[in-house]
């Protein structure tokens, strides 16, 4: 979905969202101002804007010494398209949760969460392998074991599941940055499709 120019309700506290242009990332966010600090990405946007080399300056001067209202993090409904949100990790640490809607792809970060996600990693390409590393530490023996099976040409019905579906899971975890929900939504649909 493309920058909105509807004005927004913030999803955690209702007042309305005040848009602010950000230059380099060419498009707008909207940010609660008036209430809590937080701030709506339309889908793709937050992408522009989540490396500390991306200039956000706009951002910053409005929220920077700003005084903002405390908010509960409770189930939080999407400003845009009104679907239920879902919280996910941004990142293989696990320190900052924000609400994404399925939907439209748009996302919220609370106050702060903007500059501490910026913080926790140079550049989207350490991000990832963050991810691959958590994925090596879980599931490595097991993926050796099975790449020892593999060579021998002789590998079961069921080492063949398992390579397909983590394969999956990692495609998916790298693109949504959180294996925790991707590997629910591949087991639950891998379950479905064979029945184990
Ligand atoms: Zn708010
Ligand atoms: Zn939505």
């Amino acid at each position: 979905m493309a920058d909105n120019d509807d004005l927004l309700s913030c999803p955690a506290c209702d007042r309305h969202m005040v848009k602010v242009y950000v230059k380099d990332a060419n498009c707008n966010v909207d940010i609660c101002l008036n209430g809590c600090g937080g701030i709506w990405f339309d889908n793709q946007e937050l992408k522009r804007m989540d490396e500390q080399h991306e200039n956000i300056d706009e951002i910053l001067e409005l929220i920077g010494n700003k005084e903002f209202n405390e908010v509960a993090d409770v189930k939080r409904m999407c400003p845009v398209c009104g679907t239920p949100m879902v919280k996910n990790f941004v990142s293989a640490k696990h320190e900052i949760q924000i609400d994404e809607c399925y939907n439209c792809g748009g996302k919220f970060m609370d106050r702060g969460e903007l500059v501490a996600m910026r913080n926790q990693y140079a550049t989207d390409a350490e991000r990832e392998r963050d991810v691959y590393r958590l994925v090596e530490q879980s599931f490595g023996a097991t993926f050796k074991a099975q790449d020892a099976e593999l060579k021998k040409g002789r590998p079961s019905a069921m080492n063949q599941c398992f390579k397909s579906f983590m394969d999956l899971f990692i495609e998916e975890a790298v693109c949504t940055q959180d294996h925790e929900l991707a590997l629910n939504k591949k087991a639950i649909r891998h379950i479905n499709r064979n029945g184990y």
